[in-house]
């Protein structure tokens, strides 16, 4: 096998047995991830295979790790090859199948390979050399032989059995010497085992929780998933918010481990997903059970690896990147609310959705993938009605009622002359709220103080150095802030265009909502969740701990208040700009919007008081506000599957999004033009101008990114594969001068 970087296609051979060179994969420092040649010496060669991790020499910095991924008996000119020095392990970490795998992404998304290993296979330890943790046991033997004061502690090793070396030192309040010679004496044994790094070992083992029984419509439910275990299916569970669909879940894993195969759990968020396999690992034992995402450490995820490799692992859980992980004999692959956007990696490369990776690992393994949300995708719910797996659940567990819902048009509020932020009717909900012993949830979807500072002299709206994009005001920090890049300045006391001092933050962030209500609300308790209160790692955990037991009255946050919250507390939810959202210029603003409204009233009377929610808005007959209100997917999708049939957007047609930037605008757009006439005209000869419509360039609604002008052409591909195919090629064959970036988006989640 090689990896044949210019065709970025593996050539399949698992075994080095008929060859003489080795492709290794490794991560160097400043290089990146890259493969290399090396001999394989005579003896290795009976058993030398694809996933082994081995140890190789590299110039100057010595013996470094790699592992195999391939076999070839040519090498790239001009190139020596040394031997590999030793194989580290003879279990391979992956097999080819993995790598085929991982080049299917690779393909679809057209980048290289190189750049789907690096996000899939943690390199990192390859460099940093990652070693099993082992631990010491000791044990008593024997009293034989030995002294009075030696029975003394021999007497408490014996009462306490066999226990852990450092904590037995500190019980028998003894030394490590004092012990060695109880050893030399045969009156105690030291043991040393390997312990599992286990991110969930702080929730220890209890007694496994039953199941409960499902009701009526979750057995249903589960009676129509089970009917398609065993084969390749894109299955959507569609129930309402709190119809039990976990439960469902809990059921279909079940049914699969007894099969004998493994589930793969993903979940849209690290804090949802770790709170999932706390729950799972009750159920299903957590030796059995693992979680992995981006910010589990690098020697827990080693030894999730290993125990992956072992098939000692039944049910990983986790984030996006879960996809990626070796997890073998898949009969299951669950996305809970999968209408999330975060299962699409926007930046960097591989621009991976989750979902899609999903679906061709499930047709790999031959299983089934079972997508949930009260609030699906557009796509994947007109993908499950047409090939009849739509399942539906439409009532709450316990018969809750759906929180009522009222509209309050802002314009009205202006003109009694209310300017605040809060209107009349939501000021007295929450006093009447707070008064009542419940908690209230506030959305306000927009990170920062204000939405934009601006000068009152000059008019001048202070904007990103790199971006064209206006830089938001953070109170905190006292700083302002480009949402798109890095940059970070303090705040500014005098225009920079006229010197005046009359500077202004506009508009209504969710700091600012933060603010007004202290002022409003003086004697309770408020806290805020947004991106940027998670200064500490976990604190959003503690936050959303703190609200659950009852220590915050209100929690005022961004769309991280919308998911998956559940605490039977909340009665009153408050959308401070129900219209944000809805009117940015992108094909699924109202999708985004309809989820996000209908998920944070959700949160509302999950327990056994009836929920209230307030929509303020200034555009109240807008059908995305309206079909939100009622909670009403059905009318919702039918109206906006109606918008994409007739503009082509997905479902009925694929995006391609191409992206060329440069420092210099004018050859960016010149760069682009050149590629979008190119690309016309190849289509009008092949005679597909009607199923392949090439859109632009124009620039980026925003133009500027990180010192960058962009500008794009869309191309809605109605030919699938073929299509996709098509425009793949045609791009290949494409160089740009140095100073032009290409971006290519296959299936993007916005086109901003
Ligand atoms: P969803 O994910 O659909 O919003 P959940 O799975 O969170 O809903 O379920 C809502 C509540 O109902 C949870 O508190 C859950 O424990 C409870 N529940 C669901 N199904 C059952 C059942 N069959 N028996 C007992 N409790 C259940
Ligand atoms: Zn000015
Ligand atoms: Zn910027």
């Amino acid at each position: 096998m090689t990896l044949n970087k210019k065709e970025n296609k593996i050539e399949e051979q698992q075994e080095g047995m008929l060859n003489k060179y080795a492709l290794v994969l490794t991560s160097i420092k400043g290089i990146g991830v890259k493969t290399f040649s090396y001999l394989i010496p005579e003896d290795m060669k009976p058993v030398i295979k694809v996933g082994q991790p081995v140890s190789v020499p590299f110039g100057r910095m010595g013996l470094i790790n790699a592992y195999i991924v391939g076999f070839s008996n040519y090498l790239p000119e001009g190139i020596k090859a040394k031997n590999i020095s030793k194989i580290l392990d003879y279990t391979p970490i992956f097999d080819i199948k993995y790598l085929k795998f991982l080049e299917w992404v690779a393909d679809y998304y057209f980048c290289s390979i190189q750049n789907v290993l690096e996000c899939a296979v943690p390199v990192k330890f390859l460099s940093g050399m990652q070693k099993e943790q082992t631990e010491k046991f000791i044990e008593f033997k024997t009293f034989d032989n030995a002294t009075k004061r030696q029975i003394e502690i021999l007497k408490i090793l014996q009462e306490t059995g066999k226990t852990k070396l450092i904590n037995f030192e500190k019980q028998a309040k003894t030394t490590r010497a004092t012990l060695n010679k109880l050893v030399n004496l045969g009156c105690a044994q030291i043991t040393e085992k390997q312990i599992f790094r286990n991110p969930l070992e702080i929730f220890k083992q209890q007694e496994l929780e039953p199941f409960p029984k499902l009701l009526e419509e979750q057995q249903n439910a589960y009676n129509e998933i089970e009917k398609r275990l065993g084969s390749y299916n894109n299955i959507l569970l569609h129930g309402v918010t709190s119809s039990g669909k976990t439960e469902v879940y809990f059921a279909a894993i079940k049914k699969v481990m007894e099969q004998g195969k493994n589930v793969l759990f993903l979940a849209p968020e690290i804090a949802l997903a770790s709170v999932l396999t706390q729950r799972m690992a009750r159920r299903f034992g957590i030796e059995k059970t693992a979680i992995w995402h981006s910010s589990i450490s690098d020697g827990e995820k080693f030894d999730v690896w290993n125990k992956i490799k072992n098939n000692e692992i039944r049910i990983l859980a986790g984030a996006r990147s879960a996809v990626f992980a070796p997890l073998k004999n898949i009969g299951l692959i669950i996305i809970d609310e999968e209408h999330d956007s975060s299962y699409k990696q926007t930046m960097p490369s591989p621009r991976y959705d989750a979902k899609k990776v999903a679906q061709k690992l499930a047709e790999l393994n031959n299983c089934p993938v079972l997508s949930g949300s009260a609030t699906p995708d557009i796509n994947t719910y007109y993908y499950a009605k047409n090939s009849g797996n739509l399942i539906e659940m439409k009532k709450r567990y316990n018969d809750y009622p759906l929180a009522k819902v009222r509209v309050v048009d802002m314009r009205e509020e202006r003109f009694r002359a209310n300017n605040g932020i809060f209107s009349r009717a939501l000021v007295s909900a929450i006093e009447q709220n707070l008064r009542d012993k419940k908690q209230t949830i506030l959305l306000m979807n927009r990170r920062g103080f204000s939405t934009y500072t601006q000068c009152m002299a000059c008019g001048e709206v202070i904007q990103c150095p790199k971006c064209a994009i206006p830089l938001i005001f953070h109170s905190q920090t006292q700083t302002l802030k480009c949402h798109y890049c890095e940059h970070e300045q303090p705040m500014i006391t005098e225009c920079p265009k006229c010197g005046s001092d009359a500077i202004r933050n506009c508009g209504t962030g969710v700091q600012r909502v933060e603010l007004v209500a202290q002022k409003l609300f003086p004697d309770c308790n408020i806290a805020r969740l947004d991106s940027d209160s998670l200064s500490k790692k976990n604190q959003h955990i503690e936050i959303l701990n703190d609200f659950r037991k009852g220590k915050i009255d209100i929690l005022i946050g961004t769309q991280m208040l919308a998911k998956g919250l559940d605490n039977p507390n909340v009665t009153l939810v408050g959308v401070i700009n129900a219209d944000n959202g809805f009117n940015l210029p992108d094909f699924r603003s109202c999708e985004r919007g309809f989820q996000l409204l209908t998920q944070v009233a959700g949160r509302a009377g999950r327990g056994d008081n009836p929920g209230e929610v307030y929509f303020q808005t200034y555009n109240p007959d807008f059908f995305g506000l309206e079909t939100a209100k009622e909670q009403d997917y059905e009318t919702f999708y039918k109206t906006e599957i109606q918008a994409r049939e007739n503009f082509d957007y997905p479902p009925f047609s694929q995006i391609i999004r191409i992206i060329l930037s440069s420092k210099n605008q004018y050859r960016a757009e010149r760069s682009a033009q050149e590629i979008a006439m190119r690309l016309n005209d190849i289509v009008d000869n092949r005679q597909l101008t009607e199923p392949i419509a090439v859109l632009g360039p124009n620039p980026c609604v925003i133009e500027r990114l990180q010192e960058y002008y962009r500008f794009q052409i869309l191309i809605k591909n109605k030919l699938e594969e073929k299509g996709r195919r098509f425009i793949l090629n045609f791009l290949a064959q494409i160089k740009l001068p140095e100073d032009i970036r290409l971006t290519i988006d296959v299936d993007p989640i916005d086109i901003l």
